[in-house]
């Protein structure tokens, strides 16, 4: 591990974000990072951004990103449900049995995923701010009769203010638990699924990968491959590095303590 230069970051075409973290903390913009990575989007490297939040359509962090003055469209915001769509894809699976949010749905329908217990060829399994018992027997009954079993990320919780959120993990914790089977596929980070998906028109092209968290965004980049830069603007800082034993390629306090 070594402190990221300028040199360094500019050796690279493409610069693939983690959102939380990096670009924003809730509500917070980190203008420290976001401005360094105007300014290289200008300069023409590719700028591109992933999370695992699959309750959000990759619209909804378009609209927020060319808010922050980023030149974005389709597919330059990969989330675990469009990465779970391109997967679905890429299986020739056209239906399934879904717990998640609408924003998961109508990313899969954009796939050309039909929606039907009856024949499901996979279960998908988001975050379900409606998750009930209907959900979790229907969804636990396939899986346990042998069909495909995909969660879109493995979060079990996310912290908030007051206490924490369950995420999809929790839900596929709860049907893994039932079925008495784990997930065949995990898409999001810490998986290679999602960072193959966000780099599958870049295999020529040196690419980054930026995160604020080890266990998710640097585990995951190694294990696709990447090149990894731990910012500490977020989660984790240097003493977790060794605590946990996983070593980004580089860190850097922020971007503009890098380039301004
Ligand atoms: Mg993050």
């Amino acid at each position: 591990m070594k402190r990221l230069t300028a040199e360094d970051l500019k050796s690279y075409d493409a610069i693939v974000c983690d959102l939380d973290g990096v670009i924003y903390r809730g509500r917070r913009v980190i203008e420290g990072n976001v401005s360094v990575l105007l300014r290289l989007q200008r300069e023409g490297k590719v700028v591109r951004f992933l999370t695992n939040n699959s309750t959000r359509t990759p619209e909804h962090y378009v609209e927020r990103l060319r808010s922050l003055g980023f030149a974005v469209g389709e597919g330059d915001v990969i989330t675990s449900g469009l990465a779970t769509g391109m997967y679905l894809k890429e299986e020739g699976i056209s239906s399934a049995y879904v717990v998640g949010s609408p924003a998961l749905r109508e990313v899969l329908r954009r796939y050309g995923v039909r929606f039907s217990p009856k024949g499901a060829e996979v279960v998908v399994v988001g975050m379900d701010p409606r998750f009930n018992y209907r959900k979790l027997r229907r969804a636990a009954s396939l899986v346990y009769s042998g069909v495909r079993f995909v969660a879109t990320n493995p979060d079990t919780s996310l912290p908030v203010e007051n206490g924490v959120l369950p995420g999809a993990g929790s839900m596929v914790a709860a049907i893994s638990a039932a079925a008495g089977r784990n997930p065949d596929v995990i898409v999001g980070k810490p998986n290679p699924t999602i960072f193959r998906m966000a780099t599958r028109d870049l295999k020529e092209k040196r690419v980054l990968f930026v995160g604020d968290r080890l266990n998710t965004d640097i585990l995951g980049g190694n294990r696709a491959g990447l090149d990894t830069l731990l910012v500490l603007t977020g989660v984790h800082g240097l003493e977790d590095v060794e605590r946990l034993g996983i070593i980004p390629t580089y860190y850097a306090p922020s971007l503009s303590s890098v380039l301004n």
